[in-house]
């Protein structure tokens, strides 16, 4: 395959990466042999950003051990591994990022995330316990750039930003979840690195698309669709590629040639796609304004709408599956619980602008998406 990379300024970091950032987290479900072609073939096509993270099993020692083996400088390389933040003390946090460095096989790693920021107690424990550890480590030369990823609130987002602490955040904003667009604007402002997390899969499972969506999204393919709205908006400089195979590059690739074609056929897809929302979902399309929050019940109203949004509107009962089945499995990776919840008290009725029926909604999509529970890929 040949190098067609891309390369954008990732804020504040100054480094140039490339447009699509290797993810490791599936690598460990496939042979060795299988993996190790697919980073090389992955750094063959230009990505020089390799993204992992302390929870994904056996992730960084893979990584260290194929990219050790491999004739490429480790400075051509932008490494980042992730640690979740945890009750531990500072001197456990820096044995931690020891052993990714001695796991990377690497004497630095260009960039450490706090792996989810998803809740305030988060937060304030990286605030006050893990900044000072990885700042020490930053002086000592271990960690040139901090960020974190999340999963959480649009506001506990936005006042992580605001900290300024931060170089980079890894975000999840896709075509099909833009709540969290404010969260560009923001990082902006700090010139932060702006990572997309999981576009393939927590982006609607766009490398299985319903034949509805197929249609609605030629003459690209719904991944290619899905990447191009990303890659059109310059405050996004990487996207996770979550590959186990060197043949799923393709379609990353094919999403950077003739980059001008997004004004033109990429918009008529986005406005064939909206059109569907409203012939197919009519007066019970959720408008996801977040306004009927908080439930007493814990059901995350907007989340579980937005499923029935993309099942109903373009046949993604699939993912709508997929999603749904983790309300109540995953914690504070994936908050709520599952619509039967719902008790009809009628507190977010008054405040919904849409004047959806709410719990009758909550209870259609419990019918059509409800399943065995599903958990967390790396848990
Ligand atoms: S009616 Fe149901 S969804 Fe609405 S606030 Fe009450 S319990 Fe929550
Ligand atoms: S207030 Fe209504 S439109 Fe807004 S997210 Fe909640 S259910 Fe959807």
């Amino acid at each position: 395959m040949q190098n067609v990379m891309l390369y954008r300024r990732f804020g504040r970091t100054e480094q140039q990466i490339s447009v699509f950032s290797l993810g490791s987290m599936r690598l460990v479900n496939v042979p060795p042999a299988q993996a190790q072609a697919t980073v090389e073939a992955a750094i063959a096509v230009g990505i020089n950003h390799i993204e992992t993270a302390q929870a994904y099993g056996h992730a960084e020692a893979l990584l260290g051990q194929i990219l050790s083996a491999l004739p490429i400088s480790r400075h051509r390389l932008i490494l980042t591994s992730k640690l979740t933040p945890t009750a531990d003390s500072q001197d456990r946090l820096r044995e931690h990022l020891q052993g990714s460095l001695t796991r990377l096989r690497v004497d630095y790693l260009d960039q450490f995330a706090f792996h989810g920021i998803n809740r305030p107690e988060h937060l304030q424990w990286v605030l006050q316990e893990g900044l000072p550890v990885l700042r020490q480590a930053q002086q000592e030369g271990w960690v040139r750039y901090i960020g974190f990823s999340t999963h959480g609130s649009l506001d506990l987002i936005l006042q992580a930003i605001q900290t300024g602490c931060f170089d980079f955040v890894n975000l999840h904003y896709h075509f099909f979840q833009q709540h969290n667009q404010p969260v560009l604007e923001a990082a902006s402002q700090q010139d932060m690195g702006v990572f997309i997390i999981s576009p393939a899969d927590k982006g609607g499972m766009l490398y299985r698309p319903p034949q509805r969506l197929q249609e609605a999204c030629q003459p690209f393919s719904p991944l290619e669709f899905a990447y191009r709205f990303l890659l059109a908006n310059p405050r996004i400089h990487t996207l996770s590629l979550g590959i186990t195979h060197p043949q799923e590059l393709q379609t990353a690739l094919a999403s950077l040639r003739d980059p001008e074609r997004w004004w033109v056929e990429g918009l008529r897809v986005q406005k064939r796609l909206q059109e569907a929302e409203e012939q197919r979902l009519g007066s019970t399309r959720c408008a996801q304004c977040y306004a009927c929050l908080p439930c007493p019940e814990g059901i995350h109203i907007p989340e579980v709408l937005r499923l029935r949004n993309l099942a109903l509107a373009h046949d993604m009962t699939e993912f709508g599956q997929y999603r749904y089945n983790m309300f109540g499995q995953a914690g504070h990776w994936f908050p709520g619980v599952t619509a039967d919840h719902c008790s009809e008290c009628g507190d977010c009725l008054p405040r919904c602008p849409e004047q959806l029926p709410i719990p009758d909604l909550l209870a259609e999509t419990h019918r059509l998406l409800h399943r065995a529970p599903i958990r967390r890929l790396w848990e």
